[in-house]
């Protein structure tokens, strides 16, 4: 029988691991999100991750930047902010800005989505209890693979989509965990020929239900990062969740699976950030 991996659990217990640690602290942690334009599905997610921290005791501030340069952008990030503990952009940027050089001008110290290069570079590298950040999708993917217990040392890890956010971290996660890992990616044809080769298949593509059942294989585990509308305009995930699931061994659904976690892995980058601080 097919095992759910319920992220909503998960991340209801790292909610509640991080109340206790935000408790010993001096001052409570303060993080900077940066929005730029005024997309409305962003505003809301925003919205979202403010009412969230504050639940947990998180001080947030949003700045909204309806209209601003690259350079007007980076010396904000890098004058205003700098007594913060963390600081996020909002991605993707609007047409014409270099990603790489905002999130450059936030401190590797406050780059609590461990995109920083430094922070890349030194996660790459294997540093270990030095001050560095992971990216949070990732960690919410080995989190969900800790906490149900998924052994990760030897087994095959199929991994579609190669993204600077989740697919690429994610491998030098499970790299480092000894996992075998294969890298797919828009070129990997037929991707079935990986993905039917994975003990663990992690799934980060961004179209909707493009895993089906007969590209996995029996009792593989799947882990869908994806986030879609279907259709009918129904969140869905990157896999075939109903044909899927008849399939594999564990599957996280979408809604509920991967997205509950990584909201809570910011806020436990934040509170590390917010930690190393008062030490
Ligand atoms: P991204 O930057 O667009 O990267 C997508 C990756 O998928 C690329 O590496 C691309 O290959 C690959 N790809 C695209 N079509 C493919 C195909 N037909 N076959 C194989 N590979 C294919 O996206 P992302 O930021 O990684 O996000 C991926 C999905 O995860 C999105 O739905 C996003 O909303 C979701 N997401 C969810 C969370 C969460 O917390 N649940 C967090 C972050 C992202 P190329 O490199 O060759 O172009």
């Amino acid at each position: 029988m097919v095992k759910l991996l319920d992220g909503n659990i998960i991340a209801q217990a790292l909610k509640e691991e991080l109340i206790t640690r935000i408790a010993k602290l001096k001052c409570p942690p303060k993080l900077s999100i940066i929005q730029v334009g005024l997309d409305p599905a962003s505003t809301v997610y925003v919205k979202n991750q403010e009412r969230k921290a504050k639940e947990i005791g998180i001080n947030t501030n949003i700045h909204q930047h309806k209209e601003t340069t690259e350079i007007d952008l980076v010396n904000f990030i890098s004058s205003e902010l700098k007594n913060d503990d963390a600081v996020i952009v909002q991605l993707p940027l609007p047409k014409g800005f270099s990603t790489n050089k905002v999130l450059s001008a936030i401190r590797p110290d406050q780059d609590v989505d461990g995109l920083h290069y430094i922070n890349v570079g030194r996660s790459r590298l294997g540093y270990k209890g030095e001050s560095f950040f992971w990216p949070c999708t990732p960690l919410a993917c080995i989190e969900i693979l800790d906490r149900y217990k998924i052994k990760i040392e030897g087994k095959h890890v199929v991994i579609v989509g190669r993204s600077n956010l989740v697919g690429r971290p994610l491998a030098t996660l499970l790299e480092q965990r000894n996992a075998t890992v294969t890298q797919c990616h828009s070129y990997s044809r037929p991707l079935s020929d990986y993905t039917l080769l994975g003990d663990i298949i992690v799934v980060a593509i961004g179209k909707p239900k493009i895993i089906t059942a007969e590209m996995v294989k029996k009792d593989a585990v799947v882990i869908d990062v994806g986030m879609n509308r279907d259709e009918k305009g129904n969140l869905c995930g990157d896999v075939d969740f109903d044909g899927v699931k008849e399939k594999c061994s564990f599957i996280t659904p979408v809604p509920g699976g991967v997205g509950p976690i990584t909201v809570m892995e910011l806020f436990a980058n934040t509170v590390l950030a917010s930690e190393r601080n008062q030490e």
